[in-house]
């Protein structure tokens, strides 16, 4: 027998194409037996934050009485541990230079140093030991997998780089399951937007771009009297997803927490979460204990068997956790992502999300061409109504475009909106995620 390349420790073994699941084993595992592995987990996790020690979380174990291992049965004993949130990161990352009280590990025992975009405040540095990246990896391509993805497709993505880990994140993901990776510039120009269009007319992506920022490529494509279907290979549209009442799959915890966290079934709603590397809560923040299943509550997640984890870490998002069988064969529960508090919008009574108006314009056809740019002004409660710009192309009648966003928004969350019709080009643009909330 051959012995194998050394190049081959990067590589996972290789997989039957037509096997439904990425990992069998684990994916379909019996519910008890993963619970016992959760359990075994969590159990390990408490043993190491206490004996380390990780001062941060030993504190917060402290509060709960948890003063040995043995004093946590699993993932039962889980909500009596007070939550940590990101601010708590941030603090003991100020307090304790340069990364802060809470890691399991040293600094160089990793191999991957991150620092979150801070959009939310000062950023926060994320630390990968090679393990950490596999969980990654081998998370990701479950995901990959379940979507019908196979090794020797090409794929593109434009997520930012750098000090910003997410690009070397999804590349590292990508080329580990197999795929040809066509990593383009986030289009924060158009000149750079043109780059990678290039880039997809040269090499045809067998999976198109998906992607915060597809609106950012529609519009340049329009500029440069590219079709976006003929020539890229793209949705002439961002799809909206359906009706008001869907709920989103909940993918991920930030590249803070677990960033692969689930991906979308496909056969049944919302994402199947990888539970042998994590507890998924969703919790009344009352009580800190877990809410029934399908309804909304704080999003909770617990990491399981990293070198560097995070023990009931509070997103504050929301989430709604299904466990009832699912068709595809997975034995996981699935996750429903209802936004970020800090997004959450209420006016006259009624709270609403920011994706709740989008989708509402996207009803009206002429501000959607060729991407859809808008925002709105964060409202107070007692406002009488919602401020919303909105960019229009042309030279449509202006009054009775701003008449039927108007209308489509009342229709969509029950609130007056005096909407602004604005000159195209006006709004702010990003290459990666644009904010359609202004505060004031
Ligand atoms: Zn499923």
């Amino acid at each position: 027998m051959p012995q194998p390349h050394p190049c081959e420790a990067f590589a996972p073994r290789p997989r039957d194409p037509a096997q439904a699941h990425w990992d069998v084993e684990l994916q379909t595992m019996d519910p008890d037996e993963r619970r016992r592995l959760q359990d075994e987990r969590v159990r390990a996790l408490v043993r190491r934050a206490l004996e380390t020690p990780v001062p941060l979380f030993a504190r917060k174990l402290f509060e709960a009485g948890v003063t040995s291992a043995e004093d946590v049965r699993g993932v039962e004993d889980l909500g009596a541990i007070p939550v940590t949130r990101k601010q708590e990161l941030r603090d003991s990352e100020a307090a304790h230079p340069p990364i802060g009280d809470y890691r399991f590990t040293s600094l160089r025992d990793c191999v991957r140093i991150c620092r979150s975009t801070g959009t939310t405040g000062e950023p926060t540095t994320v630390l990968f030991t090679r393990k950490d990246l596999f969980i990654e990896h081998e998370s990701s391509a479950r995901n990959l997998w379940r979507r019908g993805h196979r090794p020797g497709m090409i794929a593109t993505h434009a997520h930012p780089a750098y000090l910003y880990g997410g690009g070397t994140m999804v590349s590292g993901a990508y080329e580990y399951f197999g795929l040809v990776n066509l990593w383009v510039p986030p289009p924060d120009t158009d000149e750079l937007a043109e780059i990678g269009m290039r880039a997809w007319m040269r090499f045809r992506p067998d999976i198109p771009f998906q992607g915060f920022s597809l609106g950012r490529y529609l519009e340049v494509a329009a500029k440069l009297g590219l079709d976006p279907a003929r020539d890229l290979g793209l949705p002439a549209r961002r799809s909206g997803g359906g009706g008001a009442m869907d709920r989103m799959p909940l993918m991920t915890a930030g590249l803070e927490c677990y960033s692969y966290l689930g991906g979308t079934c496909g056969k049944s709603p919302g994402a199947h979460l990888n539970e042998d590397w994590a507890v998924v809560q969703a919790i009344d923040p009352t009580t800190g204990r877990e809410v029934a299943d399908g309804e909304w509550g704080d999003l909770v997640v617990t990491t399981l068997d990293r070198d560097n984890g995070l023990m009931r870490y509070d997103l504050e998002e929301a989430c709604a956790i299904e466990r009832a069988p699912c068709p595809c064969g997975e034995t996981t529960a699935r996750g429903f992502w209802g936004g970020r508090s800090r997004d959450l919008l209420a006016c006259r009574g009624r709270r609403f999300q920011a994706w709740d108006i989008e989708r509402a314009l996207r009803a009206v056809e002429p501000v959607t061409q060729p991407s859809l740019e808008w925002i709105v002004l964060r409202p107070k409660e007692d406002d009488p109504r919602i401020v919303v710009r909105v960019e229009l192309a042309g030279d449509a009648d202006r009054a009775e475009i701003a008449r039927q966003c108007a209308a489509a928004i009342r229709d969509a969350i029950a609130v007056d909106a005096a909407v602004e019709i604005v000159t195209r080009d006006t709004l702010p643009r990003s290459g990666y995620k644009t904010s359609r909330v202004l505060e004031r």
